[in-house]
């Protein structure tokens, strides 16, 4: 143990209730298997969504995540797992979070495979390396995470959990079409690969593309492959604003034109009866110029050789100035998704949703249905609202689904984060299979998965 706590021993006065820990244990685990890892006790930031933890872990390596999880899952602590911490208060709060087992302990390259365009990463990486490494050879991986929070450190792993995706996603697919394979550690220690070597109890399941998105309910991710592209030499961006129905169906007509954009956002800053789409072509010089031109001619737009303020920006960051006014910290970020015929309604819906609950609603995100909305309202009821309403058009999971990834603890009260949702049972039976004693970050996902 580290901190000046080598006492170890049992937190034993933790409040009734509440889970407790057996330190001496959960250190020599660790160390037990990898004398480079840490156990120390939490300090003020060592929180999730303001759960606070009993221990933080820091392995440094597979052994050593198998070995402190199987210990903490034999003494029926919660676990959640931690990379940079820059979307640990997406989804919803976990109901425990006794370990955080932090895994940028793990942040190796372990290979690039130029003539291949495959990379494989530990999941404590931060994107932001793979990046740079990758990027001397002319590659990349096509996972546009937001400036800051790249610039924050996101990790490989947390990366996969959240399973966002950028503006790129309309051509390239989003990180689950990226990702090859993953290797997950489960509740009880067993270090699963997908590709590889299959692992009896998880026979059967694409493990890379389950863990995308499951924010850390199903196994700790450790390690990832990914498909890598070359980086397209030339880029333009036509950029056009208007009215609400206008912009939705112009960027319609590109994303189903044969012009091949790499992106078609749309920004519809909060109160505005204009939204404004960009589209991005990419590739060879002398192809992008005259497909820039026609895109020009489909929507109205100008041709600029860099990406508009609010590219790949969430709306709720203030860098962008899209902000409703609620604060920072009172912002709702929740996630739209729509078919492609759906977005004008939805982008309607956040206008009319405003003038009947008071609340400022922006949104920003890909023409093709998966968009960003930040909530600016400062009553809860109202918030909740605007919810409501934007479900109303976006109705089912077929049809496109609103979950609420972020907010203050009385609008999580107000709102069920998550909507209707299709296929839960069959997700709930993925969870008994994997995480059976829900060991790993219990309640956080759909359906207190
Ligand atoms: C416009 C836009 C585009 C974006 N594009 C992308 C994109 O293309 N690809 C993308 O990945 N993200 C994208 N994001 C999301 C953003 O980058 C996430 O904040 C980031 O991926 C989280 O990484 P982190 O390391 O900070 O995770 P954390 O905040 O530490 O964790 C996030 C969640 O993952 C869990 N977790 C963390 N590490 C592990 C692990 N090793 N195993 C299991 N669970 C774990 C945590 O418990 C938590 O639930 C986008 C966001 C926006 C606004």
């Amino acid at each position: 143990m580290r901190d000046g706590s080598a006492d170890g021993g049992r937190a034993g006065d933790a409040p009734a209730g509440k889970a407790t820990v057996d330190l001496d244990r959960l250190a020599s685990a660790l160390t037990g298997q990898d004398p480079a890892g840490e156990l120390t006790r939490p300090g003020p930031g060592d929180a999730v969504d303001g759960v606070p933890a009993l221990a933080v872990a820091r392995p440094a390596s597979v052994a050593g995540v198998s070995a402190v999880l199987a210990e903490a899952t034999s003494q029926g602590l919660a676990t959640v797992a931690r990379g940079a911490g820059t979307a640990l208060d997406w989804a919803a709060p976990p109901e425990r979070a006794d370990l955080i087992l932090d895994v940028t302990g793990l942040g190796r390259l372990v290979e690039h495979g130029a003539g291949d365009l495959v990379a494989v990463a530990e999941a404590g990486l931060p994107v932001v390396e793979l990046l740079e490494t990758v990027g001397r050879v002319g590659q990349e991986l096509v996972a546009d995470l937001p400036p800051r929070r790249l610039g924050g450190g996101a990790t490989v792993g947390g990366a996969l959990a959240t399973g966002v995706s950028g503006p790129r996603r309309l051509q390239r697919g989003a990180l689950r079409d990226l990702v090859l394979g993953a290797t997950v550690v489960l509740a009880d220690g067993t270090v699963a690969s997908s590709g590889g070597k299959v692992v009896k109890n998880v026979a059967g399941y694409d493990l890379a593309k389950l863990m995308t998105g499951s924010y850390g309910t199903l196994g700790v991710i450790v390690r990832a492959a990914f498909r890598l592209h070359p980086v397209r030499p030339a880029r333009r961006w036509v950029v056009a604003t208007g009215p609400l129905p206008d912009v939705a169906g112009r960027a319609r007509e590109v994303v189903a034109s044969q012009l091949a954009p790499a992106a078609v956002e749309i920004d519809r800053p909060a109160w505005s009866r204009e939204a404004g789409v960009a589209v991005l072509l990419e590739g060879q010089e002398a192809a992008v110029v005259p497909r820039a031109r026609e895109a020009a001619a489909l929507t109205g737009g100008e041709i600029r050789t860099v990406p508009p303020a609010w590219w790949g920006v969430l709306p709720d960051d203030d860098g962008a100035g899209a902000v409703p006014s609620a604060g920072a910290d009172r912002t709702v970020l929740a996630k739209a998704t729509a078919t492609l015929t759906g977005v004008g309604g939805l982008l309607a819906a956040a206008r009319a949703a405003e003038d009947t609950r008071g609340a400022g609603v922006a949104v920003r995100g890909s023409a093709a249905g998966v968009l960003y909305v930040a909530i600016g309202g400062r009553d809860p009821a109202a918030v909740a609202g605007v919810v409501r309403e934007l479900r109303a058009v976006a109705p089912s999971p077929r049809d496109g689904t609103v979950t609420v990834l972020r907010a203050p603890r009385d609008v999580r009260e107000a709102v069920d984060a998550w909507g209707p949702v299709g296929g839960l049972d069959l997700m709930r039976a993925v969870k008994r299979r994997l995480d059976p004693g829900r060991n790993l970050a219990p309640g956080r996902f759909v359906g207190g998965i």
